[in-house]
């Protein structure tokens, strides 16, 4: 191709249509960040402890417990339910009518002073000592939670009891007691039981930071700085320590055991990670390492397929975690999220904002910006679709539509895949910017950035469809993979979309008013995209050869036979389309490995590409 040629080509705006969708494969994406000390991490055996609680007239009829809880129902009057956790024979939960504590509108109390929390507790404390039989005997290890104890609305009170030993809160155990309209409407605990171990330690935290550093091993110890004081706690966990939790099937009481633990935390400065090991404060043991960090993720509304609304074809959104995405907390300078769309709070409750002006995708919305906040370790949720085109949630950013997430998400992840194949190429490396709700119809295109039109005379939106946002993208990916475009740069981008949608039909519910592509005279029996490049699914049932299809169908342009362009993508989109799904499954392929190796042959022979992707001569 002449150099002349070419700066024409380049300069022109590619018109798209594509095609496809299709998940990338993750297994062949590299992990995109291995935090410093993954390879220490320990889970903390016996620390998920599955609780299934029984209904006590699940109980053998002999069994005492049994009757001591229909006793208590009997003396209430009836109408209670009563479930027990199996570890630990108390109520994990106790549901009835009420039991009149304050005066209220469920009873007939008198009024006799204020309600308060403290009166509350005395109550809750006589109540325990009038049932000691059915709920134990509390009194050296229980104190009310003052954070945890308010008055939820008006007249409906929460109250929690902490379980405390020799001054050590046993850490996640609790014992709730619920008051309603002036009753005891409910109660019951949670990892409560008796605790027989010590909550005086053996090793003081000196030692217990001198285990901690061995197990880390001493090669960055300088990098790293303590998060906060050293803790000490009780944790109940399931006496098995089993890695993975299940059901308790022992004898019942003796399902937890507790373990004190001096708590002892830091962070490496500029890496998200905050991580926490537990050394039992009685043998040394290290019990756990991990990452304690709060992560919290930015989601919205994606179409997977396109925007029709059919659903079982992959024509309605649901919440995507969007990747890459730009997150700011409090103002500070943007990060990013990560390939699931998480990040890291430093701050809890610190507001964050995100505008979609992000690591590997910019996106530009014609309806307006795109700006969306949330409290930080609330993660941020750009919610679903609102309408057609610019219609938004209530609240939602003008720029929050439909298409412009499902643009940022589809983009970032084709751009993700190909990183996978081109780990070298720069374009993939920068931020590619997507126009989305372009005034404009039944189209889209590339031309150093993308361009997304919006719904309307019988086209869906092209920033909601998946084959179409990935077509165009292909534009650019070939633009940007040395050597030029190819000829005709509309096979590259239909090859691309193919890949991604595992499908024959390029864009399918691009047209929504019940077209189906023209074929170029070889109509489309099904597709509703702007090509079907399975040609047993158009009327002839012929592949598209040169001499079969260019040479009649094709209008005059710049293709290598000198015609059309889109019209020129189907020889070489067809036999593409044919390898993954014809030609390798027929020598033995299954049609996932199929799929991976046509790709995995396409990309990698991508870099350098350009020019006329096969020699042709029509006849005169
Ligand atoms: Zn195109």
């Amino acid at each position: 191709m002449s150099e002349k040629r070419r700066n024409s080509l380049r300069t022109l705006f590619v018109c798209a249509f594509v095609v496809g969708l299709a998940l990338p494969a993750l297994a062949v994406q590299p992990r995109e960040r291995l935090a410093r000390y993954d390879g220490a991490v320990k889970p903390r055996a016996g620390g998920t402890v599955a609780i299934s609680p029984l209904a006590v007239d699940e109980l053998p009829s002999g069994d005492s417990l049994r009757r001591g809880w229909e006793k208590f129902v009997t003396e209430q009057g009836g109408g209670w339910k009563v479930y027990i956790d199996p570890r630990s024979g108390l109520p994990a939960l106790a549901e009835g009518r009420g039991i009149p504590w304050v005066p209220g509108p469920g009873n007939t109390l008198q009024s006799d002073g204020p309600v308060t929390i403290e009166r509350l507790e005395r109550l809750a404390r006589n109540f325990l000592a009038e049932h000691q039989a059915l709920l134990g005997e509390w009194n050296d290890q229980i104190e009310i939670d003052p954070e945890a104890s308010v008055e939820r609305r008006p007249g409906v009170y929460q109250l929690v009891f902490r379980q405390v030993v020799d001054g050590v809160r046993v850490e996640n155990a609790r014992f709730d007691f619920h008051v309603a309209a002036g009753n005891l409407v409910s109660f019951g605990t949670h990892r409560w039981a008796r605790v027989t171990t010590s909550g005086v330690p053996r090793i003081d935290a000196a030692e217990a930071q001198t285990i901690f550093d061995a197990y880390l091993g001493g090669e960055d110890r300088e990098s790293r700085v303590p998060a906060a004081p050293p803790e000490l706690t009780l944790l109940a966990l399931d006496p098995r320590m089993e890695r993975s939790p299940a059901p308790w099937q022992g004898a019942r009481g003796e399902g937890l055991a507790h373990r004190l633990v001096w708590r002892l935390s830091f962070r490496v400065p500029g890496e998200a990670p905050l991580w926490v090991g537990e050394i039992d404060a009685h043998s040394g043991e290290v019990l756990a390492f991990y990452d304690a960090a709060h992560y919290a993720s930015v989601r919205g509304g994606v179409f997977p397929r396109m925007g029709n609304g059919d659903c079982a074809a992959g024509g309605c959104d649901f919440p995507h975690p969007l990747p890459f995405a730009d997150i700011s907390e409090d103002g500070q300078a943007s990060v990013f999220t990560d390939d699931f769309g998480v990040y890291q709070c430093n701050s809890d409750g610190a507001p964050v904002t995100t505008s979609l002006d992000a690591q590997y995708v910019r996106i530009a919305d014609e309806c307006g910006p795109t700006t969306e906040s949330a409290v930080c370790a609330e993660g941020l949720d750009f919610g679903q679709r609102a309408g057609e085109n610019c219609a938004v949630q209530p609240g939602a950013s003008d720029g929050n539509t439909s298409a412009a997430r499902t643009s940022f998400y589809h983009v970032n992840r084709a751009k993700q895949a190909a990183r996978a194949y081109m780990p070298d190429n720069t374009w993939l490396q920068g931020v590619l910017t997507v126009n989305t709700n372009v005034n404009n119809t039944c189209n889209a295109s590339y031309g150093g950035q993308l361009n997304m039109f919006r719904a309307g005379n019988g086209c869906g939106n092209t920033g909601e469809n998946l084959g179409v946002v990935v077509h165009e993208w292909g534009h650019g990916m070939d633009d940007n993979d040395g050597g030029g475009f190819d000829n005709p740069s509309e096979a590259y981008a239909d090859v691309v979309a193919i890949f991604w949608s595992h499908d024959g039909c390029i864009g399918p519910g691009f047209y929504v008013d019940g077209r189906t592509c023209s074929g170029f005279g070889d109509t489309c029996l099904e597709c509703t995209g702007v090509r079907e490049m399975d040609w047993a699914k158009r009327q002839s049932g012929e592949p598209a050869t040169p001499a079969g299809f260019v040479d009649p169908r094709c209008d005059a342009g710049d293709g290598p036979c000198g015609r059309q362009v889109h019209c020129e993508s189907h020889p070489i989109s067809e036999s593409i389309y044919d390898l993954a799904t014809r030609d390798l499954p027929a020598m033995g392929l299954d049609a996932a490995s199929a799929w991976q190796l046509a790709e995995k042959l396409w990309y990698e022979t991508r870099t350098g590409s350009g020019g006329d992707i096969y020699n042709c001569s029509l006849p005169a």
